[in-house]
């Protein structure tokens, strides 16, 4: 009531969104990370068998079908890879949204306008300054 919205002032992005608005981003959030998780879990099943089969049959293998088992390998790996970072970055924005901290860019701890966490609910960072760290990263 009147108590709570002297509460709901204040600079993080978060906090000026109504209640049902957070729950939408948890809810979103949640499966969002649910389904990463299970994805993440069936790719590491996937990666697991890759590399039985690779320990099974190298004995025979040519030239051409050890490299091709190598791509195959190291796509399965970047999967993985990719598939981990998104969970990691789906848990980030959950454990933010309950310390109060979600909607606040990390990195010049400006509001990001509600319209991109709408989008990408994970995202931790202001389009700018995500830019600005692919661009350094690259
Ligand atoms: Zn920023």
């Amino acid at each position: 009531m009147l108590v709570n919205q002297a509460v709901i002032t204040g600079k993080s992005a978060a906090k000026g969104r109504t209640p049902e608005e957070i729950d939408q981003i948890r809810t979103t959030l949640r499966s969002r990370f649910d389904d990463l998780n299970s994805e993440y879990e069936a790719a590491v099943v996937e990666n697991h068998k890759l590399r039985l089969v690779e320990i099974g049959d190298s004995a025979g293998d040519d030239q051409a079908d050890s490299g091709s088992k190598t791509a195959e390998r190291d796509a399965a790996t970047s999967l993985l890879r990719t598939l981990l970072d998104r969970r990691t970055q789906a848990e980030h924005a959950m454990a933010r949204l309950e310390e109060g901290s979600y909607g606040n860019c990390e990195g010049c701890h400006n509001p990001i306008p509600w319209e991109r966490l709408e989008i990408f609910p994970s995202a931790t960072t202001c389009v700018n300054c995500k830019q600005n760290r692919e661009r350094r990263a690259g």
